[in-house]
């Protein structure tokens, strides 16, 4: 890579969910001058569970960012113990959401400044400081906005959902309950009317629940197409495939092809170009907006720092093209 004097100091902003978005997420930290990156993480997974805001998309953010994920499960931290949860499962308690003992303190920290009244940004970005990460994550809002499901059986909370019922309903749809009220975070709408903002990357996270969260604040969504610099998403299906998830099982129910040019049309005339992988070539004649082809399977960081390279320079390209 790079060296850091070589690196942009160009602002960037990206939308995330949690794990494929962190992906791209760490990627483009590593390819940018230390602090130009922000990412814009969901909070429709949120939820209060033993009493505790767990913020999922923040954490696999913050953890990711920091190289303290937990490898194994794909959540969490590593060098993880479970003690605490071996012991609330001896008392009956519920252990449908796993919590090892050291993301718990993440939870009970953030708990704590909650009640005492400290907005969740500053909360997250206290943490990431901690942590000695130089990107800046931001939570969609300080509002709270939850996730629910719909499925033929009535609407289920988004945990129930993914992870006690591990994906397994029928959706039909989805309702982000506070977002047309929810105040975007400040940051993100001055990032998008920053002059100087290089690109908007809409990372390869489910459009669904990762994103549409997001776009669901009326005030992001209006800010998102005002915006001057590229927005450019990466698909997170490749060929007939979600990578990981639910993403694919999800466009199905939803009656949509799975495939790439679905989840452009998805974001239709919010996005100025659109990532595919090379299996999926031939369906760049499909998508309305300029299309890049190249591998976007991310195993080894040296994918992900090439993908995130490729997508900026990619909304480079659309940049020059304009002027
Ligand atoms: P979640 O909140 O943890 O579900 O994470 P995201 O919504 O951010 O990411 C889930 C999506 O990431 C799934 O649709 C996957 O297909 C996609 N994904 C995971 N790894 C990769 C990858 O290496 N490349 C691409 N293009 N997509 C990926």
């Amino acid at each position: 890579m790079s060296s850091e004097k070589t690196k942009d100091a160009r602002p960037v902003l990206a939308l995330s969910g949690g794990v494929g978005g962190a992906k791209l997420a760490l990627g483009l930290a590593r390819v940018l001058s230390p602090g130009a990156l922000t990412v814009v993480a969901n909070t429709g997974d949120d939820f209060v569970h033993l009493g505790l805001h767990i913020a999922p998309d923040i954490d696999t953010l913050t953890y990711t960012l920091a190289g303290i994920q937990n490898r194994d499960t794909g959540w969490g931290r590593d060098d993880e113990t479970w003690s605490f949860m071996a012991a609330l499962g001896e008392l009956g308690g519920e252990t449908w959401f796993k919590l090892g003992d050291r993301d718990l303190a993440v939870h009970v920290e953030r708990t704590r400044q909650l009640r005492e009244g400290e907005p969740l940004s500053a909360i997250t970005a206290g943490i990431a400081r901690s942590l000695g990460i130089a990107s800046r994550i931001l939570p969609m809002t300080d509002d709270p906005v939850r996730t629910r499901v719909m499925t033929p059986d009535g609407p289920m909370d988004f945990q129930r959902y993914f992870v006690e019922a591990q994906c397994a309903p029928q959706v039909t749809g989805f309702h982000f309950a506070g977002a047309a009220d929810a105040e975007p975070h400040p940051e993100i709408l001055a990032a998008l009317g920053d002059p100087e903002l290089r690109a908007v990357i809409i990372c390869p996270s489910n459009p669904y629940i990762s994103i549409d969260p997001m776009l669901a604040l009326p005030r992001l969504r209006a800010a998102l197409a005002a915006c001057a610099a590229p927005v450019i998403a990466i698909s997170p299906i490749i060929g007939k495939q979600a990578v990981k998830g639910p993403t694919a099982k999800m466009m199905a129910e939803l009656g949509h092809a799975v495939d790439a040019v679905t989840v452009a049309e998805h974001y239709g005339d919010l996005i100025d170009g659109f990532v595919v992988d090379t299996v999926d070539a031939s369906a760049a004649t499909r998508i309305a907006v300029p299309v890049m082809v190249r591998p976007i399977l991310m195993r080894s960081m040296s994918d992900r720092e090439q993908l995130a390279a490729a997508a900026l320079e990619f909304a480079d390209r659309l940049t020059a093209g304009r002027a």
